[in-house]
């Protein structure tokens, strides 16, 4: 499974993951899933509630909201992202424990190295089982 996803959204995530660090940003991810890749068509930046470096909290209200505009774009909700301040791209222990669908995407953003941002996507199946895949940035 290849994840495309836009470079001005990717330039997006990137923006909005250093414009809040050294908080962890999140958001939710739209797109259209096709039977060998998955298309991320537009990101939605959310507010981390937690306002902490080490894990965030999606506000309910505004989650309900852009699950609205998402499915009034005619997208799917195909899963978040968030950044990782100062440890790399692969889910955190956390982020293993709260992961509740294996069929929602994980991106996970590294500012560890800042000049050089990483950004993977996961399948979270269980503790031991963790799928990153490959990915396509579009222009
Ligand atoms: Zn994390």
């Amino acid at each position: 499974m290849k994840i495309i996803l836009q470079q001005a959204e990717y330039e997006k995530m990137i923006k909005q993951a250093r414009a809040e660090f050294p908080h962890e940003c999140c958001g939710l991810l739209a797109g259209q899933k096709a039977e060998d890749h998955i298309e991320i068509q537009m990101i939605f930046p959310m507010v981390n509630v937690d306002g902490s470096s080490e894990h965030f909290t999606m506000d309910p209200k505004e989650q309900f909201a852009v699950v609205k505009k998402v499915r009034n774009a005619g997208l799917q909700l195909i899963g978040n992202y968030h950044s990782h301040p100062y440890t790399p791209s692969r889910p955190s222990g956390e982020d293993i424990r709260l992961a509740h669908d294996p069929d929602f995407l994980y991106g996970i953003l590294s500012l560890e190295h800042s000049e050089t941002p990483v950004l993977h996507f996961f399948y979270i199946h269980s503790p031991t089982k963790v799928t990153k895949l490959e990915i396509e940035i579009k222009r």
